[in-house]
């Protein structure tokens, strides 16, 4: 009896892994017809000054709308398509289509306008094309390289022989910023840190969520988490480089922030990823 119910166990197990495999199968295969038909879509968070309402910089996060199973989240799918190969066509899409964005927003805001952010895959970043990719991007869309910040993670900024990619150095000598996305949750060999061709270090949300909690009085884990962000923004500007707090959710966390000497934030407290309409509206106002 019990291994009757045991088999039937399983075979239920089994039914829920395929249907996901299934499902990831069907995702991946729609995704090169997806991206002819136009289903994918940029949404754009700014990027704060702290202590104010100055926009400096929009990252681009992509959508896909999908038809039969709605607007789906980059979770959803970016894995998926750097394991196929897809992320590489659909991440020059989303340069592509960023860029021109952004080249709208210069034309509409002068020097007021914010810088593109845009993520840049494991996959990307090693593809030998990727720096022609960009210059003939920016070259189409008449954006210049300074107002574009390409986003990478610890793992994505460092060669298969731990040397920096070569990419990265011609990118940044292009003028393109390079900024280290998730900053302190991947890759920490912090020696690195002076050899990267960076310019920015975009620091985790799990470092902001260990600043103090509203309502609370400061406690021991508060006044700790507060001390590393502080050390991590004198570590990072003792390098020349600028600071992106990521996940930026309460005033506590701006003020926090601002105090420790950040100099930008992003976050639900600024604003959430949305439409381009909403960052237009934000650099033409005042
Ligand atoms: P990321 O680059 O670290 O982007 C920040 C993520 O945090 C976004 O999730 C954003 O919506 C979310 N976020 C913003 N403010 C807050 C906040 O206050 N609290 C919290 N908890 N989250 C916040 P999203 O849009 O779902 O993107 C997830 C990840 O997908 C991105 O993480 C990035 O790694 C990847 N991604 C998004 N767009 C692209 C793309 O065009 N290309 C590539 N290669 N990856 C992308
Ligand atoms: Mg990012
Ligand atoms: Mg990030
Ligand atoms: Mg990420």
């Amino acid at each position: 009896w019990a291994k009757a119910e045991g088999k039937r166990r399983w075979a239920l197990f089994d039914s829920a892994r395929t249907d996901r495999e299934v499902a990831r199968y069907e995702l991946s295969a729609a995704m090169p017809g997806a991206l002819r038909r136009g289903e994918f879509v940029l949404e754009y968070q700014p990027l704060v000054l702290c202590g104010g309402e100055t926009v400096i910089g929009a990252e681009a996060l992509v959508r896909w709308l999908h038809p039969r199973l709605g607007r789906l989240a980059p979770d959803r799918f970016v894995g998926l398509a750097e394991e196929t190969g897809m992320i590489v066509p659909l991440g020059l899409w989303v340069l592509e289509e960023a860029c021109r964005q952004g080249r709208r927003w210069r034309d509409l805001a002068g020097d007021a306008a914010p810088l593109i952010s845009v993520n840049l895959a494991v996959r990307q970043a090693q593809e030998p094309a990727l720096v022609d990719d960009v210059a003939a991007i920016l070259e189409r869309t008449g954006l210049e390289p300074a107002y574009l910040q390409l986003e990478l993670t610890e793992s994505a900024l460092i060669g298969p022989g731990h040397e920096p990619l070569a990419a990265l150095t011609k990118l940044a000598a292009m003028g393109v910023r390079i900024a280290i996305d998730d900053f302190g949750t991947g890759y920490s060999n912090l020696t690195y840190l002076r050899t990267l061709p960076v310019q920015a270090i975009k620091l985790a949300g799990s470092f902001v969520d260990g600043l103090r909690t509203p309502g609370r009085r400061p406690g021991h884990a508060d006044l700790a988490g507060e001390r590393m962000v502080a050390t991590l923004v004198q570590l990072a500007h003792a390098l020349d480089l600028t600071v992106t707090a990521e996940g930026v959710e309460t005033q506590v966390q701006a003020d926090r922030l601002r105090a420790v000497g950040c100099d930008s934030g992003q976050g639900f407290y600024y604003a959430p990823p949305g439409p381009p309409e909403r960052i237009t509206e934000m650099i033409t106002s005042g």
